[in-house]
């Protein structure tokens, strides 16, 4: 968007005269009329390339998106313009003079003599006219096409770029383009106060948990690999014996345990993973490795510490014979097949959440892929109008990064849900609303951040009620951080859709998204979805809220036998991601009331276990 023109006529004699000056008014109305909105500063300076530069740079180094000059562009020792543009500039934009000086030598000659330069400052576009009036009029409609354009690619903007592209991805993707009924142009007729009731989160979590009851079971076959969190849908049965083999478990000889102590000859060396079928009589044994397949006849292992060579082969590579110091027991130090699970034993239950050592006994057992409940699929979406990609060089003016998308879609990730990313939506009903068409066909849970408060910008309940048919199960919640958080369904294309819109505020995101969407994630797979709790120890003072508060904090495991101690992350702000880095719970702190102001130090709280948790001791 261009937001901010200025207008330089350099020229002693206007200079003199600001009457005299007809090239800078005839730009001025140029300028208003193609961009209305703008803010257009208008100055006339003399021939005197300090000042003409110093103006330059005053007016990059201002936002101005856009800075054009006429006069001072011939051949006369005193025009000194493309000089001091020069001098300012960082790239030149040689064809923008090129196609003025063209379409004018169509006029006349004399546009040879033009020496006029374009060429960009940071965020700002020059471009030099010549003098006169009529050459003004001219050029400038050879060049008013790509100002937008070029201002925009210069800001790295690409607002109408990214827009324009959006649109054609969303139009491509969403064949039934639509535009949103949403109006919102009747600012001042927006409402005051939220027509949501405030909901206890209690009443929340009771809404969500009987909502969701609607998503319909079903079981997937997936690999083992990808199985971690995943719960189990049937019991899963050891379809072969772990060890399948008599193995040994320590390095030594296997031996007859009935020969007790005493000098054995070595009959064979086994290692592990080699199959030999010596068979052992009385007095003789074999060496072995752990792991490696008892030979047939031998009852038992004898550790090599317990042995002693009696006698080697003169080059000393073979062992002949030893002497086992302490009489051996039958079994000793053998795992029978199926020790550790005897064929028919029960590797995972139903209901199970996978964990890695299941996946490993999984994969010992001969089991490739498992049955379990398979998961909603998410979509993770982030609307604002002034969010950036992270990935972007340049942050644009009043813009920031969007910080909630990658963070959620790892939040997902760390409690073993996949998602697939819908991007950013604009705050613009009818873009919003096909960011939403668009995502809907590939989910079964949208989970938005932003645009749920009440700004004339915040359209997301206006747009899935309007445009989709959307139910608003609740709209406002009491707790902080996020109040407005938002659960709705609508049916699309004859699936029920499950929408969670969480404020914007990144530490508000990642605590709804925990409560709100986790929760209900897991009770989708699970009997319940809560979060384990666990009782805590203030470490300090905590003021208490009007709300019921949801405090990020990080335990310490005093020596002494006491309850674990709970420290705050710091400002508890919700726009303060740092208050949410290395939390491993959320404490539920009760709201103020007027007998309880604050929790002191020590006092015994509930916290839910909601990040990892390291033995960090006091
Ligand atoms: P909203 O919920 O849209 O009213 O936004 C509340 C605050 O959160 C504003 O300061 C936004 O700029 C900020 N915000 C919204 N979305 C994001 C995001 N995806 N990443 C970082 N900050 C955000
Ligand atoms: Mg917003």
């Amino acid at each position: 968007m261009v937001k901010a023109i200025a207008i330089i006529t350099v020229s002693d004699s206007c200079f003199k005269d600001n009457s005299k000056d007809k090239s800078g008014p005839a730009l001025f109305d140029f300028i208003t009329e193609k961009y209305p909105e703008a803010n257009v500063h208008t100055i006339i300076v003399p021939d005197e390339k300090e000042i003409i530069e110093r103006e330059l740079k005053y007016f990059c180094n201002s936002n101005i998106d856009l800075i054009l000059t006429t006069g001072g562009t011939g051949l006369s020792p005193r025009d000194v313009t493309p000089e001091a543009t020069r001098a300012v500039i960082q790239k030149e934009v040689p064809a923008i003079t090129t196609a003025m000086t063209i379409e004018s030598l169509k006029k006349t000659p004399m546009a040879m003599l033009s020496r006029a330069v374009a060429g960009i400052k940071d965020r700002t576009l020059i471009i030099n006219f010549p003098g006169s009036e009529k050459a003004v009029t001219e050029c400038i409609h050879v060049v008013k096409g790509v100002l937008s354009h070029a201002i925009s690619l210069i800001n790295n903007e690409l607002v109408e770029v990214r827009s324009i592209h959006d649109k054609m991805q969303v139009d491509h993707l969403c064949p039934h383009k639509m535009n949103s009924k949403v109006d919102i142009s009747k600012v001042a007729l927006r409402p005051r106060e939220s027509p949501y009731p405030m909901l206890e989160m209690s009443e929340a979590f009771n809404i969500v948990d009987a909502v969701m009851l609607q998503w319909e079971e079903c079981i997937e076959n997936i690999p083992i690999e990808n199985a971690v969190g995943k719960v189990v849908a049937q019991e899963i049965i050891a379809k072969e014996p772990m060890p399948p083999f008599p193995a040994s478990v320590k390095d030594g000889y296997a031996c007859l345990s009935l020969d007790g102590a005493g000098v054995r000859k070595v009959r064979a060396a086994i290692s592990a993973g080699e199959n030999n079928f010596t068979r052992l009589g009385p007095g003789e044994c074999a060496r072995v490795n752990t792991g490696a397949p008892l030979p047939l006849g031998a009852d038992c292992v004898v550790q090599v510490e317990d042995t002693k060579l009696i006698k080697a082969s003169s080059d000393n590579q073979t062992e002949l014979e030893i002497e086992v110091l302490v009489a051996p027991q039958a079994h000793q130090d053998v795992r029978a097949i199926g020790f550790d699970i005897p064929i028919g034993a029960i590797l995972a239950e139903k209901g199970d959440v996978i964990d890695a050592a299941q996946i490993g006994m999984l994969a010992g057992a001969g089991y490739q892929s498992i049955p379990v409940i398979a998961v909603p699929k998410v979509a993770i979406m982030s609307t604002g109008n002034e969010l950036q990609e992270p990935s972007e060089k340049i942050l644009r003016p009043s813009h920031i990064r969007d910080s909630n998308r990658i963070m959620l879609k790892a939040l997902l990730k760390e409690h073993g849900y996949d998602c697939i990313d819908c991007g950013i939506a604009r705050d613009d009903p009818t873009e919003l609303a096909a960011a939403i068409a668009h995502a809907l066909p590939r989910t079964d849970v949208l989970v938005c951040t932003g645009g749920v408060s009440m700004g004339d910008r915040d359209l997301l309940k206006p747009v899935l009620i309007n445009d989709f048919g959307a139910t608003i199960h609740f709209g406002r919640v009491r707790m902080k951080p996020g109040k407005p958080s938002t659960f709705a369904t609508c049916q699309y294309e004859g699936k029920i859709k499950y929408i969670f819109a969480l404020p914007g505020n990144p530490v508000s995101a990642y605590v709804c998204c925990l409560l709100l969407v986790l929760r209900a994630l897991r009770g989708c797979t699970r009997h319940c979805g809560d979060f384990a709790r666990l009782s805590v120890r203030l470490s300090h003072d905590v003021p208490l809220d009007a709300r019921p508060e949801y405090a990020r904090a990080v335990l310490r495991f005093p020596a002494a036998p006491d309850l674990p101690h709970a420290a705050l992350l710091g400002n508890q702000c919700s726009s303060r991601l740092l208050s949410a880095c290395g939390a491993s719970v959320l404490l539920e702190l009760p709201p103020a009331s007027d007998s309880l102001k604050q929790l002191d130090a020590g006092t015994t709280v509930s916290a839910l276990i909601t990040g990892r948790i390291d033995l960090t001791r006091l």
